[in-house]
């Protein structure tokens, strides 16, 4: 055993519903009413890219027993577009990308000007990402500690604040040392050990992209990444806290079958010199330049096209909620599933330098292939349960409620997940 026995003791109780030896966290909810029992820590856990279905695969065993001893839904609907960036800061604000202003995972501010995944100063500027508040804010300012083993946004003083432990993001941390990293944390003295912890996992996502959803390499990406919830489970039982840490277990979207065959080439149908482009890929999106006749182009575009729809941001279908913010480019290209908007030269790039892909996501939030995963587990879940698919705004409530927060505005609707949560919780 890596510490004393005190501080497992300790430990335990602190976590325990009930202690009488810990002080209740002061919370917006609790502070005006009677003391309540600190919240047991919750964890909340991405894997990117996981489709709903891949569950079914026989390659996630640890996955799929926290899933029968807790809480699985059918599956949950990513927020459109279905992307990392957006999604992930969707499911830690309950507000629709729209609304919280990661609008994409490549964008223009008119203010702000780029942001790319790639731009770490960007992606470090909490002026992008102020538009939400995210869990760890509302729960670090109400006085829980706050740890995230990656997280788009963990790196923005965000508000001017930040998680009390967060890492920056770093691809070649395996997901064996992100678990450790958490259990590090949770190993932390009383006063610093966080109450929200998050944990992100990229090899299913990425092995998706490069192979395909269908390839062998995704279903070695499922085995690791079960391999380290394994360990996470392992050293959680050894805590003792597997029975009373609650585990949210989710991904940000799908992901679809996408060979390169399969790419429309935008400069045969608008002259790309006289737009400005933001993005590329699956949602591509354009605003006017000045001296060029936009309105041309957005008819042009606008037209029934085969392997792609294009609408003005005002024109969106509605059910996408999408095209209010500044940020949304004025002019829309989604790709059909399975399609990539791209032009010539960034093809030939992308062949040159090994990087054409056969999985892509982006694509109409509702299709099959872009459906995610839910999973919880823990004191708070029901055991055995299945819930129907709903969508991914709707997990926020449920984090507040089980940290005994105030959510901030949001878009999610708390009714819809109780049913997850055992009576009385
Ligand atoms: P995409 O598949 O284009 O939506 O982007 C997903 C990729 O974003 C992941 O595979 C990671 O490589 C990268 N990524 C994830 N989290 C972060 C982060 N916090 N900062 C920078 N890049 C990230
Ligand atoms: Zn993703
Ligand atoms: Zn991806």
């Amino acid at each position: 055993m890596k510490f004393p026995f005190r501080l497992l003791l300790c430990f335990v109780v602190a976590f325990s519903a009930g202690c009488a030896t810990q002080p209740p966290t002061p919370s917006a909810a609790t502070s005006v009413s009677a003391p309540k029992a600190a919240p047991a820590p919750l964890l909340l856990i991405s894997i990117d890219g996981y489709r709903a279905d891949y569950i079914e695969r026989n390659q996630s065993p640890v996955l799929a027993s926290l899933a029968k001893d807790g809480v699985k839904a059918e599956s949950m609907q990513p927020s459109f577009p279905s992307l990392t960036f957006p999604n992930h800061y969707t499911i830690v604000t309950g507000l629709r990308p729209d609304h919280h202003g990661m609008v994409n995972n490549t964008m223009r501010d008119p203010q702000l000007g780029e942001f790319t995944l790639s731009n770490r100063e960007a992606g470090a500027d909490g002026r992008w990402w102020a538009q939400g508040t995210p869990l760890w804010e509302t729960a670090g300012r109400s006085g829980l500690k706050t740890a995230t083993m990656f997280w788009p946004g963990t790196e923005a003083p965000i508000h001017d604040y930040r998680p009390d432990h967060w890492r920056p993001y770093d691809a070649a941390v395996t997901p064996d040392q992100r678990v450790d990293q958490v259990l590090e944390w949770l190993d932390l003295p009383a006063d610093q050990r966080p109450s929200f912890l998050t944990l992100y996992f990229d090899d299913v996502d990425h092995a998706g992209h490069e192979h395909g959803p269908d390839s062998p390499q995704v279903n070695a990406a499922l085995g690791k990444v079960d391999a380290a919830l394994a360990r996470l489970v392992d050293g959680l039982k050894q805590r003792q806290l597997f029975d009373h840490i609650n585990l949210i277990l989710v991904s940000d979207h799908g992901m679809a079958s996408a060979p390169a065959k399969n790419s429309v080439m935008i400069e045969k149908l608008i002259p790309l010199d006289h737009v400005q482009t933001v993005s590329k890929g699956v949602l591509a999106g354009f605003n006017p330049k000045p001296g060029y006749d936009f309105a041309k182009i957005e008819a042009k575009l606008e037209k029934p096209q085969k392997h792609m729809q294009c609408w003005d941001k005002t024109r969106v279908p509605a059910r996408f909620i999408y095209g209010n913010n500044p940020r949304v480019p004025q002019l829309l290209c989604l790709a059909n599933v399975g399609w990539h908007i791209t032009t010539k030269a960034d093809q030939a790039k992308k062949l040159k330098d090994g990087k054409l892909s056969l999985g892509e996501h982006g694509y109409d939030n509702s299709d099959p292939s872009m459906q995610a995963l839910f999973v919880a587990h823990g004191p708070a879940f029901r055991e055995g349960a299945q819930l129907p698919s709903f969508p991914n705004v709707d997990v926020y409530p449920l984090m507040t409620h089980l940290l005994q927060l105030a959510p901030a505005k949001n878009d999610g609707d708390f009714d819809a997940v109780k049913e997850a949560l055992k009576p009385g919780m």
